[in-house]
């Protein structure tokens, strides 16, 4: 049988569109637009002025505490702005502008790690940390202090090649494509926490990734691949180590809680590059996608390229999209401006029809239940919407809201149409600061 957790939904996944298309160069970008923050944590901080010239490779920003990234040039070029320009966020940010000399010139300072640096868990993570890698499936965290929090705490390694996001396919052609360098990321990575078994856990509508990866391992890798049920969210961490080991990560807790680590396998295949070839994060494969996109495609495109530009060199929209959404349709994020970026957590652009108006859609609870069954959290998503709507926020908080991790499952079963994740997000956020201003 195969592993899974409890709740969760079956979207239709949409994949056909995009799975067959193997990973292709994205477009070269005349200019880049690089913001100061793609990470969790505090922003990184620029290190070159306007008029500079920069190599391909060399650091442009700083990390700027314990939880924060460093930044690198995507292409090689001349500094001719840093200012606030449109984030995928919605919001402008502080970013460092590089006109494009199409050169590629290398920055000849990054160099592979030497190969007892590769047995040396503090050298692989320090190099992780000054390629600037961060958490690649969406949540963007760093990865150097990751790993060090973790340190003497894990002992089940999971590799999260799960997907389960409708549409997209970055992941799912990586591990067909990137197979080795996704096993000499995993490599280094037991190495990190002293482990012998690592597991990656991949759904069951990518057995033929699970059978690729199978076919070119050893007995002596010691790399379990664990089919896993196809349901959404089951790519979410909690939900992942659920299936894979069996362990429940407690409400308000980390993996490192149970043991467990997990990374998304383009983490994995970047630790690798970063280790072998000394190459910082300057690319992202990237699904662009949606019934709306004219042709579907896998691109390696530059962190910093300009949406539009991508859309416009793959042959744009065949009709108006209702919306465009940074991500996949349950977690995604809806992008009005397609002048924002690529940036390091970017793994898909949908244009999406819909049939929905959601204005003119009356939104009622028909109190079917339906949100209860599916919950891959256990809360109470009527409940929850019922004591949010009324601002009664302190029975929202008894009711664990704080642990909703926004997968969008009982908006997508919610027979009454209610907004039922955008109610959650708001009703945290004002928790959130009222708990802040307490302190
Ligand atoms: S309440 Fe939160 S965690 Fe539960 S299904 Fe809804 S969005 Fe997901
Ligand atoms: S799924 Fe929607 S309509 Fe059904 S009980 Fe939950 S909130 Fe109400």
């Amino acid at each position: 049988m195969l592993r899974t957790f409890k709740g969760g939904v079956h979207p239709e996944d949409g994949k056909k569109l995009s799975a067959h298309k193997a990973i292709e160069p994205g477009p070269i970008p005349d200019v880049v637009v690089i913001p100061l923050s793609m990470h969790i944590g505090a922003s990184a901080v620029p290190v070159v002025a306007v008029g500079d010239h920069v190599d391909l490779g060399q650091p442009i920003a700083d990390a700027s505490g314990v939880i924060s990234a460093p930044v690198h040039a995507s292409v090689s070029g001349m500094v001719t702005a840093i200012e606030p320009r449109p984030h995928p966020n919605g919001i402008k940010m502080m970013s460092i502008v590089i006109e494009n000399d199409k050169l590629d010139t290398p920055y000849e300072k990054n160099q592979p790690l030497s190969e007892s640096d590769r047995k040396n868990p503090d050298a692989i993570t320090t190099r992780i940390g000054e390629c600037g890698i961060v958490g690649l499936g969406g949540a963007a965290f760093p990865t150097a202090p990751k790993i060090r929090s973790g340190f003497g705490k894990i002992d089940r390694l999971i590799i999260n090649g799960a997907e389960c996001e409708p549409y997209i396919t970055s992941g799912y052609r990586l591990m067909l494509e990137r197979t080795e360098e996704l096993i000499s990321g995993i490599r280094l990575l037991m190495t990190v926490f002293g482990l012998n078994t690592a597991y990656i856990g991949i759904e069951s509508n990518k057995l033929d990734a699970v059978a690729h990866i199978e076919s070119m391992l050893t007995q002596n890798d010691g790399i379990i691949v664990y089919p896993l049920k196809t349901k959404y969210p089951q790519g979410a961490e909690k939900q992942l180590i659920r299936a894979v080991t069996g362990r429940k990560v407690p409400p308000a807790s980390l993996p490192a809680a149970v043991g467990c680590a997990v990374f998304n396998v383009d983490t994995v295949i970047a630790v690798h590059h970063a280790v072998y070839d000394g190459q910082p994060l300057t690319t992202k494969v990237v699904t662009f996608s949606g019934d709306c996109v004219a042709n579907p495609k896998n691109l390696e495109v530059r962190i910093g390229t300009p949406i539009a530009d991508i859309l416009k060199d793959i042959g744009g929209f065949k009709e108006p999209p209702r919306k465009v959404l940074f991500g996949g349709p349950m977690m995604g994020i809806a992008q009005p401006n397609l002048n924002a970026q690529i940036i390091k957590s970017t793994n898909a652009i949908l244009g999406l029809s819909g049939t929905e108006d959601p204005l003119e859609t009356e939104h009622v609870c028909v109190h079917c239940g339906r949100c209860l069954s599916v919950c891959p959290m256990n809360l109470m998503p009527v409940y929850m919407y019922a004591h949010a709507e009324r601002g009664q926020l302190d029975k929202c908080e008894q009711l664990n809201i704080l642990d909703c991790m926004e997968c969008g499952s009982c908006s997508y079963i919610c027979m009454g149409r209610l907004h039922l994740v955008q109610m959650f997000k708001k009703a945290k956020g004002q928790i959130t600061e009222a708990n802040r201003q307490a302190k």
